[in-house]
């Protein structure tokens, strides 16, 4: 291994060449605390910044043991040190020199979830940044003084102050790790209480905004406060008791009328698949692992679905056990997402009204008399939802305002006042006893069966002009497979670029288990499989500083809206 004082003198020969001389840096160094390691210089100052590693070992971060000591509080403290990290790069690289991206150091920024990152990796012998560095330099020129002081004075400060136990607020540091625990624990009781979701008392569901998803401040918030009726506590492991609103497994309703707060609770539902940062509001709004938030998505495209459950009799005779189209219609999209969702193994659906296909969500008395059932292919989910959770166990919350005929079919009905939720399940029921609907059940006795589909490994190009396999991910929800765009849009609970930028790499990683005989689920759980023993660089081709972790349901989502995509 080279020394620090190595780096040095590469730096100086190589002061007012061209950029490319940079490339010589690239290697292994021993600084006094810690290993720094120049993966990949970038091209030129333009590119995407050069790939960077500081490992320091363990016995020098001097971490205890218990800010690492179960997953759950391994993955809080590799958060909380990136979150630093990002605060401390970003204020040392504040005053760059030079162009392009010279002189910037960054690592992957956290939003408000607290995610398994490959931004930070911690062990028992080592902590490890991973960064990017924007080597600097006028024009293409290089300036060996400015990168002298990027790896001499400030990555060593913000080692030190990122990366060193003694220099972190360590209350802050435990609060963050025992937060994190405490929403992984409450997560793992709900199906011993029989739940498939839980919001506590004092939680603050509404964001800022549509594209802030700090918690709302401005205003009057109004702090969540369960029903009686659905009060349960849990005893935390950290937090001593809590209480809030249970949801139970089975059907669930969120009504009221518009504005009051339907869609934020059910946003907050969904996005409990998520633990929160402290100070979020949303800390203890947790929900079952396997939730699926599900939508309408026309224009989608579907390859060998089995909608059976849901549709049949298409025009002209139309398969819809195995059921393909390039542009599916509001109702086939949204039972082709429920569908699939299923097929992985969800446990929990989630839908709203906002964003249904009317046709797919309900077909009234009057309708009914109009159209006869032999004339309309959709059985609508208001006759599945109950045989979806006898025949599989898999639980439904939606949240609408313009259907009561739902109110036969829910086991509970929230009503939202005001933005407070109310337990308006016996209310519900009597209202459903003396005001009949008259509609006919088109159900049938069976949710009906679920085929495992088998993709053919040979509809994955990953190529694109000379390299065999170009994966990129343009912004939070749109990844480019070899040439193919997947668009994510209904994606809804993918929620950080990091988890795209992950998919995308799983898409092509997963195809190794694709052997023309595999099912999809099978092949999914293959790759969690690797996740789990290896961690989340088993996906890609080398080390890197940017991918989050994602869910079996976000990589099908993808696979699925694949638009090459073959089924055998
Ligand atoms: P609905 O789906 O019932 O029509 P929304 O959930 O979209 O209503 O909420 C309407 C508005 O009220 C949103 O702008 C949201 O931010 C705000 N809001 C929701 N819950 C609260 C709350 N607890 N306190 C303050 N504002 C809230
Ligand atoms: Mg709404």
């Amino acid at each position: 291994m080279k020394s620090s004082e190595d780096l040095r003198r590469i730096l100086l020969r190589i002061d007012g060449k061209g950029y490319k001389a940079y490339k010589d840096c690239e290697g292994v160094y021993r600084f006094p605390d810690y290993t720094l390691m120049i993966d990949h210089v970038q091209g030129d100052p333009f590119a995407s910044p050069s790939r960077v590693r500081i490992q320091i070992p363990m016995s020098t971060a001097g971490f205890p043991d218990d800010t690492y000591s179960s997953r759950s509080r391994e993955i809080a403290l590799r958060d909380f040190l990136t979150r630093r990290f990002y605060e401390l790069a970003d204020y040392y690289s504040r005053r760059r020199k030079g162009s392009g991206k010279s002189g910037i150091i960054s690592i992957d920024r956290p939003g408000q979830e607290v995610l398994e990152r490959t931004s930070c990796v911690v062990n028992s012998s080592f902590v490890e940044f991973r960064f990017v560095v924007g080597f600097p330099a006028l024009g293409r020129r290089i300036i060996s003084r400015e990168a002298e002081s990027i790896f001499f004075e400030k990555i060593p400060e913000i080692v030190k102050k990122a990366g060193f136990y003694r220099n972190l607020d360590s209350r802050k540091l435990y609060r963050h790790i025992e937060v994190n625990e405490d929403a992984d624990f409450i997560r793992n009781m709900l199906g011993e209480m029989g739940l498939v979701g839980f919001v506590a008392d004092g939680s603050i569901l509404p964001r800022a905004s549509g594209v802030d998803q700090r918690p709302l401040k401005k205003g009057k918030v109004v702090p969540f406060e369960s029903p009686d009726t659905m009060r349960v506590k849990i005893e935390l492991p950290n937090s001593g008791t809590i209480s809030g609103m249970g949801i139970p497994a089975g059907v669930s309703l969120i009504v009221g009328g518009g504005y009051h707060g339907k869609s934020t609770l059910l946003r907050a539902l969904q996005n409990g698949i998520y633990n929160h940062i402290p100070g979020d509001g949303r800390e203890f709004v947790v929900t079952d692992a396997t939730a699926v938030k599900i939508r309408a998505e026309d224009g989608r495209r579907v390859e060998k679905v089995n909608i059976s459950p849901f549709i049949n009799n298409l025009p002209f005779e139309k398969d819809t056990v195995r059921f393909s189209t390039d542009d599916a219609s509001g109702s086939t999209s949204q039972a082709a997402n429920i569908i699939e969702a299923l097929e992985i193994g969800t446990k929990l659906i989630i839908i709203d009204e906002d964003t249904s296909a009317t046709n797919f969500m309900i077909r009234d008395h009057r309708m009914q008399e109009l159209v006869s059932k032999d004339r309309e292919p959709i059985t609508p989910f208001i006759d599945k939802v109950r045989l979806m959770y006898r025949d599989y166990g898999t639980s439904t919350i939606i949240a609408l305002g313009g259907s009561g005929d739902y109110l036969d079919v829910a086991d509970k009905v929230i009503c939202m006042i005001e933005y407070l939720p109310h337990d308006f399940t016996e209310r519900a029921k009597r209202i459903a006893e003396n005001f009949k609907t008259g509609r006919i059940a088109e159900g049938g006795e069976k949710f009906g069966e679920l085929s495992m589909r088998i993709p053919n490994p040979g509809s994955f190009d990953p190529s694109r002009g000379r390299r065999d396999v170009k994966i990129t991910s343009k912004g939070l929800k749109s990844i480019v497979f070899g040439t193919h765009t997947i668009d994510l849009g209904a994606v809804e609970q993918l929620v950080d670029v990091s988890q795209t930028r992950a998919v995308g790499d799983a898409i092509y990683y997963s195809t190794r288990y694709m052997d023309g005989k595999t099912t999809l689920a099978d092949i999914i759980r293959s790759v969690f499989a690797d996740i789990e023993k290896q961690g989340l660089d088993v996906i890609g081709p080398k080390p890197v500083g940017d991918y989050a972790y994602f869910r079996p349901f976000e990589l099908a989502g993808a696979i699925n809206r694949l638009r090459t995509l073959v089924i055998t």
